[in-house]
């Protein structure tokens, strides 16, 4: 008999967890030789989410939970998940059904023929807006122009992991995670499998224009520093450009005189040269300041509550005193 433990971040999902519950248990049951058993991360939710995993969990021996002191982002439930889930594989999937439970049978038939990460690649983005696809095109592109390992497109955090994937995945213990550059990073043989993205079950995503801005920023900055040799390559082709003009004006003074200061000539290249200049301050400065979260060694989430009990992150004292 195999383990398995399928690890749910949830963020305010209290409306839709009993249908995802109920769906994804349907869905498990038929599979055979394998065990299956939940471990939910309530990732600070405001709503009623932590009683509905705890009303599953009395019902469900096999209903295991974390929930954390605040909200921390999906990517820090995720690693939670990865840091306390047991078993031979684990499959990471998100609360509001838009992850299909039907794939999951398939993808443990590719676990068993000897994959490591079974991932769910989606075939639609149509019925997410235009402006959206074209971004998430976008990103995709420069990414994978830019850094010396494809990133897998339009591959989400669906996925089955093997044991071998979620212990080298714990060696990352990174501050700022985009874990899907990470789930590449670490390796190992990897399937596809193609689905459809089904429309949210209830509740409403949390990701904004800007948030996924800023994720694909995360995603660049922490796994390239290409943004660095561009800013290099700009300076020094403007710097070119500015010795050529200058022989140019230079040439143009001495032959015909220069009857009016060049004023238009002056402006142009001093905000030219001023817009450089900050792009490049404000690359460098992104780094710096992952150096400076990363240079604090935060946990990357804390813990209050784990299947019942209050977490305690202070050393257990000695029974004696
Ligand atoms: N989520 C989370 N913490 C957050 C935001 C989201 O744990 O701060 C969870 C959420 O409950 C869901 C999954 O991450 O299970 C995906 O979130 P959502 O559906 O909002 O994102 P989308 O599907 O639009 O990418
Ligand atoms: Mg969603």
């Amino acid at each position: 008999m195999r383990h398995i433990t399928i690890i749910v971040p949830c963020y305010n999902e209290a409306e839709v967890l009993p249908r995802f519950y109920g769906e994804v248990r349907a869905a498990v049951e038929k599979i055979e030789g394998c065990a299956f058993s939940f471990l939910f991360i309530d990732d600070g939710s405001r709503d009623e989410t932590l009683d509905v995993i705890r009303t599953l969990a009395q019902s469900d021996a096999t209903v295991r939970y974390i929930s954390f002191t605040r909200n921390f982002g999906k990517e820090a439930a995720m690693m939670a998940g990865l840091d306390y889930a047991e078993g031979d594989a684990v499959i990471l999937m998100d609360a509001d059904l838009q992850h299909p439970p039907a794939l999951i049978p398939e993808m443990v038939a590719h676990w068993r023929a000897g994959f490591d990460d079974v991932c769910a690649k989606r075939i639609d983005r149509n019925d997410e807006p235009l402006l959206k696809r074209t971004m998430a095109r976008l990103f995709y592109r420069s990414m994978r122009a830019v850094s010396r390992f494809g990133l897998q497109r339009d591959v989400g955090d669906f996925r089955l992991l093997d044991r071998r994937c979620v212990s080298a995945l714990r060696l990352l213990r990174e501050n700022q995670r985009f874990t899907k550059g990470l789930f590449t990073w670490v390796g190992f043989k990897k399937k596809e499998l193609p689905f459809e993205v089904r429309p949210r079950a209830a509740g409403h995503t949390t990701w904004s224009y800007l948030s996924l801005l800023s994720l694909a920023v995360e995603g660049i900055t922490s796994f390239t520093t290409a943004p660095l040799r561009l800013t290099t390559v700009l300076g020094l082709l403007v710097s070119a450009l500015a010795l050529g003009y200058m022989v140019i004006v230079l040439a143009d003074a001495l032959v015909y005189g220069d009857p009016v200061a060049g004023y238009p000539t002056l402006m142009t290249v001093l905000l030219f040269l001023g817009g450089v200049q900050l792009l490049s301050l404000g690359i460098i400065g992104e780094y710096l300041g992952r150096v400076f979260t990363e240079s604090k060694r935060r946990p990357c989430y804390l813990i209050d509550e784990r299947d019942g009990e209050k977490f305690d992150y202070a050393p257990r004292r000695r029974e004696a005193e």
